[in-house]
């Protein structure tokens, strides 16, 4: 299926006494076809000049279309939302969540830090989340501007704060091992909305915490 098509199914679990709220999170993406992987690869070293009937390379498709598998499934999980009964109306901000994709480009990975904020709304989330929402969408075949868009888009949508930020840095294998080889090279891509967006003195508070001291 095509990356704009991704869905996520989002079943309400319904709220508890202390007014929680539950979301399940579940990827829609189509499920690895892991014997059809393990032939490719195979295909892929033959085609590649290499011998995968030697006895280093005879369990090396299973591994890869293993890794693979593992690097395009995000986790299931719940978000959970709280109401926000103490009105706290500052900017929430979980900085260095690690960053684990494949560019679509040369399903290469590229390895990093998100740097989540929100300024709250009604609800409140628990902070372990953001690390799952970013999960949710890294483990897919991405480019990193698309990344970040969503990553904030689905936490505008689903949370409804009044401000939301995404700042993604991350350093790219497919620019350090080949091509120019910038080795060390950072790419830096951002996303806000709302009152982080339109508000200049949040927008700059946003930007200064995230590059930290
Ligand atoms: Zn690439």
């Amino acid at each position: 299926m095509s990356i704009a098509n991704l869905e996520h199914e989002i079943a309400d679990l319904g709220g508890t006494e202390n007014g929680a709220r539950h979301l399940r999170v579940v990827n829609d993406h189509e499920k690895v076809n892991l014997p059809a992987a393990e032939r490719a690869v195979r295909d892929l070293l033959v085609a590649l000049g290499r011998n995968p009937s030697s006895p280093h390379l005879a369990d090396t498709p299973r591994r890869v279309a293993k890794s693979f598998t593992e690097m395009l499934t995000p986790r299931e999980f719940d978000l959970t939302t709280f109401p926000n009964d103490e009105h706290y109306d500052e900017l929430v901000l979980a900085r260095d969540i690690p960053v684990q994709s494949l560019c679509e480009h040369h399903m290469l990975p590229f390895t990093g830090v998100a740097h989540v904020g929100y300024l709250p709304g009604e609800r409140i989330l628990g902070l372990s989340k953001l690390a799952r929402v970013v999960e949710l969408f890294a483990r897919d075949l991405q480019v990193q501007e698309r990344l970040t868009v969503q990553v904030a888009g689905w936490l505008q949508e689903n949370l409804a704060p009044k401000g939301v930020g995404v700042v993604i840095e991350a350093e790219h294998m497919c620019m350090s091992l080949r091509g120019v080889k910038a080795t060390g090279s950072r790419t830096i891509t951002s996303s806000v909305h709302g009152v982080l967006r339109e508000d200049g003195r949040s927008r700059q508070e946003f930007f200064s915490l995230t590059r930290g001291s």
